[in-house]
């Protein structure tokens, strides 16, 4: 069995808020929330990070965004705004190797810095 809890997740092997899937990826809730909604959305196959991100499937890259966008927009934070952040290694503070992206919305978000 993988140790990667987000491969886990991915199996089903790990129970998780599940909000959307595919056969490429997965959106689930985060489990320390830093906004009304935030979700996680990952690829199925184990992409360690960003910065492996030519690891993907050609068909999976290609859907990322839409899927992306689509669960956003399942979630109903389209209209109102939402930020989607990938933390890539040490500086960035990327807990999970695993590749994901937080989709953080359903407040007035502050600035960047
Ligand atoms: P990052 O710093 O970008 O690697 O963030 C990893 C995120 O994964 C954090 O926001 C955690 O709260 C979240 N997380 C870790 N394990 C789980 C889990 N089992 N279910 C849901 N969210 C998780």
């Amino acid at each position: 069995m993988s140790e990667c809890i987000f491969c886990r997740i991915s199996a089903g092997d790990v129970p998780a808020d599940v909000v959307a899937q595919d056969e490429d990826f997965v959106a689930f809730r985060d489990a320390r929330p830093l906004a009304p909604v935030h979700l996680l959305v990952i690829p199925r196959s184990h992409v360690a990070s960003l910065d492996e991100a030519e690891e993907l499937s050609a068909e999976a890259s290609a859907r990322a965004l839409a899927f992306l966008a689509a669960t956003a927009r399942s979630a109903g934070v389209a209209e109102t705004g939402y930020r989607v952040i990938t933390n890539t290694g040490p500086d960035a503070g990327q807990e999970v190797m695993h590749l994901h992206w937080h989709v953080i919305g359903g407040t007035r978000l502050g600035g960047m810095a």
